[in-house]
């Protein structure tokens, strides 16, 4: 299956308007996809995007222009070589390496290769990698630059260690889907009412962790902090996330100040490329938690790549790794982050929200279940209930779990008037604005 054409698309969501999304580094974004179709001149066409908050989406989209050369007639057939020559490429590759626009723009292509790969199969991603043997799953992942923490020799053996239980969790998968966390009642911009609210509504779906954002102004965390602790009872998990907004010290003194609401994490609390920053915080955090217990430490939405994650895990410096689907270089990166994860026995809870990140990163999660870590143990895919119905094959939420996709591909498709209505500028939701 050779590909013949690239399209591509800046589609944009005019979320500003509700201050969905809005947090302490990024109070007013519209959340956006440049998004790309593979076309084969077959019925198979591969969808993939990569995600952004609005201004700039068009430069991604101009980048996985300036990549499309390297895909126009190329087979599918072998996804480890096909990502590398994306992320490969000499000239290009000046641009990054392997971070930035750039490879977000792989991110876009690369996850469109496998949803095409994924529906010529005629199984969903999770399954697709799933049912994979451990040579083909160790030869998907570009291992430059991390054999000194894994090879692919101990990569080979975890696999092979997970394929007896491989049906088995499958089938725990189909029945009970995969556990979620919701971030619906956090957002910054939302009042205290609606926060109430939502609490008490994610409570009473089911859920057993939520998590607000924090980190613009002490005062109203603790406020906001107290009040979901009230709603939400002592035993759901709380979890915090502050964007970016904190140097080191800061992050530390603001925890301690909010420890008392008993944090489960505190996510990006200071610069994604700040390893030891991130090493310093957590140490400093170990005992400050209710009890002397820890606040935890989260990160990786923003993590450029498998190098980053890599360092993060070898500095001790998270306790839960974030992959997002569309940051760094597509699923072939993520399988490498997942399995330096499962090395480092870290659990992995996935960046979702966005546009479509839930639609993508459930096959991750779902994969690393089956077929890599082969536990459930502190894991949670992040939840946001936001533009789900722009997508062919949304995600469906079923008691606080995400319900294990049936349909071949990656979740990745927009539905076609989507595409019309929402394209920017031209698009009838950007014509209409004032
Ligand atoms: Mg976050």
């Amino acid at each position: 299956m050779k590909i013949h054409a690239v399209d591509t698309y800046d589609i944009r969501f005019p979320t500003s308007l509700s201050l969905d999304g809005s947090d302490a580094m990024n109070p007013d974004p519209d959340y956006s996809a440049a998004y790309v179709v593979l076309r084969t001149g077959t019925e198979h066409e591969g969808h993939g995007f990569t995600f952004t908050i609005g201004r700039g989406n068009e430069v991604c989209r101009s980048a996985i222009e300036a990549l499309t050369p390297l895909v126009i007639g190329q087979d599918i057939s072998n996804l480890g070589a096909f990502a590398k020559r994306i992320t490969h490429d000499s000239q290009t590759r000046w641009l990054g390496p392997e971070k930035g626009v750039i490879h977000l723009a792989a991110a876009a292509i690369i996850n469109a290769a496998w949803d095409l790969a994924a529906k010529v199969a005629g199984k969903p991603v999770w399954q697709f990698l799933s049912d994979m043997s451990p040579d083909a799953i160790v030869d998907l992942v570009d291992w430059r630059y991390i054999t000194d923490a894994l090879t692919p020799a101990e990569a080979y053996e975890m696999l092979l260690e997970a394929v007896p239980g491989r049906d088995e969790r499958t089938q725990h998968l189909l029945r009970h889907g995969y556990p979620a966390y919701t971030t619906s009642p956090g957002w910054l911009g939302y009042d205290d009412a609606k926060l109430t609210r939502l609490v008490r509504e994610a409570v009473s779906d089911g859920y057993t962790q939520i998590k607000l954002k924090v980190g613009a102004d002490l005062a109203d965390d603790h406020r906001r902090f107290a009040l979901a602790r009230a709603v939400a009872g002592p035993g759901i998990r709380i979890a915090a996330d502050a964007n970016q907004r904190w140097d080191t010290a800061e992050a530390v003194e603001w925890m301690t100040a909010l420890a008392t609401y008993d944090p489960w994490w505190i996510e990006e609390p200071t610069s994604p490329d700040d390893v030891l920053g991130h090493a310093d915080i957590r140490q400093a955090l170990t005992t400050a938690g209710p009890g002397g217990g820890p606040i935890r430490v989260a990160t990786g939405e923003h993590v450029a790549n498998r190098v980053m994650f890599k360092q993060l895990l070898q500095a001790n410096a998270v306790d839960f790794v974030q992959l997002d689907a569309c940051r760094v270089g597509g699923v072939n990166e993520n399988v490498a982050i997942l399995l330096l994860a499962a090395k480092f026995g870290r659990p992995v809870c996935p960046h979702a929200g966005g546009v479509g990140l839930c639609e993508l990163v459930q096959h991750l999660s779902m994969f690393d279940y089956v077929a890599v870590s082969g536990d459930l143990t502190d894991r949670t895919i992040e939840y946001v209930d936001h533009l789900h119905e722009h997508f062919v094959d949304p995600v469906i939420i079923d008691r606080a779990a995400y319900r294990a996709p049936r349909v071949p591909g990656f979740s990745a498709r927009m539905k076609p008037e989507s595409l019309v209505r929402y394209a920017f500028p031209e698009g009838e939701a950007w014509q209409q604005q004032p």
